[in-house]
């Protein structure tokens, strides 16, 4: 489907024109004041001519057909008139009011006619349920309110928003950045995300995209987007809302039922190079760095202030938010004490107050700062505000000239950043921004935003290309489509192929044969029922650890095929060896809509049902990934020495989980879900030891 008759429409139908300031007076006008070019079709019957244009009856009377269609009429009409469409040869529409699939059956139908003219005749429909469409470099737009300074909204950002609302109030502010394009998507009945994502990555103007996201229409094609999006070098930034998660039906593994729809998008985002943020705060100020004349080539801060109590409270949230302050090395900080005196703390964030001779040692700090090889941006943080009772205006500006002079000797992107939101030197920001240099609000967002666009300028590490593939007869040979789930015995079969450790085990016939495998195994050892049809087996106290000896493992034989009887199900009995040493943790793939697989790793036990304590990752997994993963969770700490305790083996836990995703490489289609839950972890140099496996094939 075209998208250019929205974007840049020949010509212009408003349905529902009139000259009273409403709806459809309000888009005649806006058109003019954009200096739209193309033909403009005011169509009501109860005018001549409208604001010196001709006006039309109907649809059917325009002199050539539209590109576009403004429905600027209430939806009880809208059915009548969008059967019209294709009849007029209008290649596009915009609906901009409520009452189609968001209220009820009878929206839901009036919404499922539109979308099949819509499909049958090609027309590329923005909402219903929407603002509408902006484009300030071509000068159009067929948007619901009245332009009251056209000239003033362009820039280089293409917004895609679900919310109308969010338009709005992100459009009231364009002293930062402007827009390139605008999308208020609505309902999406027709043209979704994907779609805006994939005409803004080709846009020639739009230089960053920002998304505001309720739902994921066509997960597919939006990842690709977001690729190209990242291969184009355009960041795009996403604030997904709706992140409470919905309850999953029948949980099987451990995996499947851990990681929710939230993070999961998380990690989609993460994988495919585009900027999560959290609010509007963080999506807006993270746009307003992206206006800055280059990204940071890498993590590392500079930051300089005028007050040793700033500079504590930059740190305390630079912790807190894992930014990178590293502190001024030796050299620097005495090049900063030559001229400006006492510096308090380590020069990260560098408090340039010292003798108090401000016009010398602003510049001086930003030069020792600027130069130092200990930071990949200078970030010049104060407060000050217009109309504010006390000061000099004059030093205020004075000190945006030497963060411009700065700026305009270095490399290094600069940044003007306030302490707090809401305060700000009007005159300040165009002196800045004309050599590159953006205004951040705020500590926790403004760092926040730098940090973000300079991982993602770092791109991430390529995807694991592993040459280990299980064999495919022996995938075959598992005849995973006919099963619900397979059983421990068999799945860790093929996990073995990948070259992770399993326990030694054997599944007997007969006591007498359990008995001497488990002579051969060596004591203690385990026994388990094992079948396809109970993937849990200890909550039916089908799993005998701590066996000893000859009489203990015939007693437990004796008891497993006692509990078997009433349950109905085919089952073996396995022997197996007991790892009693180690710490239990979990791995686990669950497959997502739409997405892909999933990888999660978290500690063993049933703790992490509370504290959702685990790392997730989309498959195939980048180098590092694993080992990331591993450092990332909250109980991470507990792999490491402690109490004189050796460290565990997370090289071979890292090994385990990059075999999960050479697993998934090379069977992925077939596997929905797996779970290796338990693996220990034995002492550094021990490797790790699969203990349960359960895999769910995909249906
Ligand atoms: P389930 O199907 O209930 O998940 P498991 O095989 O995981 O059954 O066994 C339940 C628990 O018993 C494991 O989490 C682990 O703590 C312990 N366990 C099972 N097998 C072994 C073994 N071979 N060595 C040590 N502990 C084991
Ligand atoms: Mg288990």
């Amino acid at each position: 489907m075209q998208l250019s008759p929205l974007f840049e429409p020949s010509s212009v139908a408003v349905l529902g024109a009139s000259n009273r300031p409403s709806v459809g007076g309000d888009m005649v006008e806006t058109l003019k004041r954009f200096g739209y070019k193309g033909a403009i079709y005011p169509v009501n019957p109860k005018y001549e001519t409208l604001l010196d244009l001709p006006c039309y009856p109907s649809l059917r009377d325009l002199p050539a057909p539209p590109d576009v269609v403004a429905f600027c009429i209430g939806p009880s009409r809208i059915p009548e008139n969008f059967r019209l469409l294709p009849e007029v040869g209008a290649k596009a529409a915009v609906i901009f009011g409520g009452g189609y699939a968001e209220e009820g059956d009878k929206g839901r139908q009036i919404q499922a006619e539109i979308v099949e003219i819509c499909r049958d005749g090609g027309i590329a429909l923005c909402g219903p349920n929407c603002m509408g469409i902006i484009n300030p470099t071509f000068g159009s737009a067929t948007y619901l309110q009245i332009a009251r300074e056209p000239e003033a909204i362009g820039g280089n950002v293409g917004l895609i928003s679900q919310s109308g609302s969010i338009c709005i109030s992100l459009l009231s502010d364009v002293q930062r950045f402007g827009f390139s394009l605008v999308a208020s998507s609505g309902n999406e009945a027709v043209v979704n995300a994907a779609d805006y994502l994939e005409f803004m990555v080709d846009h020639e103007a739009t230089k960053v995209i920002a998304m505001f996201t309720e739902t994921i229409a066509d997960p597919e094609r939006y990842v690709a987007a977001l690729d190209r999006a990242a291969d184009k070098g355009k960041p795009v930034i996403v604030l997904k809302v709706g992140k409470a998660d919905r309850a999953r039906q029948a949980i099987t593994t451990h995996t499947g039922g851990l990681a929710g729809d939230t993070r999961v998008f998380s990690e989609v985002l993460r994988a495919h190079r585009a900027i999560e943020v959290d609010d509007l705060d963080e999506l807006v100020e993270t746009l307003a760095a992206s206006q800055g004349r280059k990204h940071p080539n890498g993590r590392r801060l500079g930051v300089i202030t005028s007050s040793g109590g700033m500079a504590e409270l930059i740190l305390d949230r630079a912790e807190k938010a894992g930014l990178e302050l590293p502190p001024l090395p030796e050299a620097d900080m005495a090049e900063a004490v030559s001229v400006i005196g006492a510096v308090s703390g380590d020069g990260n964030p560098l408090d340039a107050w010292g003798n108090g001779d401000f016009n010398k040692n602003t510049p001086h700090g930003l030069k020792v700062v600027r130069e130092s090889g200990a930071n990949d941006a200078v970030v010049l943080c104060y407060d000050n505000n217009d109309g504010a009772p006390l000061g000099y205006i004059e030093s205020l500006m004075a000190r945006a000239k030497f963060l411009r002079e700065s700026a305009e000797q270095s490399d290094k992107p600069h940044y003007q950043m306030t302490m707090r939101p809401g305060l700000r030197i009007e005159e300040q920001i165009p002196l800045l921004a004309e050599c590159g240099v953006p205004t951040l609000f705020g500590v926790r967002q403004g760092l926040q935003a730098i940090d973000r666009l300079s991982r993602w300028s770092a791109g991430l590490q390529p995807q694991r290309n592993s040459a280990q593939r299980v064999d495919p007869a022996s995938l075959d040979g598992l005849k995973l489509s006919n099963r619900k789930t397979v059983n421990e015995f068999d799945s860790k079969r093929l996990i073995a192929q990948l070259g992770v450790r399993i326990t030694k085990e054997k599944i007997a016939a007969t006591r007498e044969e359990i008995i001497s495998a488990a002579d051969t195994i060596g004591y203690p050892v385990v026994l388990k029922a094992v079948s396809d049809d109970i993937p849990h087996k200890s909550e039916l106290g089908l799993v005998k650890v701590g066996l000893t000896d000859a009489s203990a493992v015939g007693q437990a034989w004796d008891d497993l095929t006692e509990r078997l009887k009433p349950l109905e199900a085919r089952a073996d009995i396995l022997v197996q060896e007991m790892v009693s040493d180690g710490i239990e943790v979990f791995a686990g793939v669950a497959y997502h809509e739409g997405f892909g697989h999933a990888l999660a790793f978290g500690m063993g036990g049933i703790e992490i049902e509370v504290t959702r304590d685990f790392a997730l990752r989309m498959l195939p997994l980048r180098d590092g990934d694993a080992e990331a993963m591993i450092q990332e969770i909250r109980a991470a700490a507990r792999l490491g020495p402690i109490r004189g305790q050796p460290a565990a083996d997370t090289a071979s836990l890292a090994a385990a989980l990059y075999a999960l995703s050479d697993l998934i490489e090379s069977a992925g289609s077939a596997i929905r879900e797996i779970d290796l839950n338990p693996i220990k972890i034995l002492p550094e140099g021990q490797g790790c030891v699969v203990v349960d496996a359960l895999i769910l094939p995909a249906q």
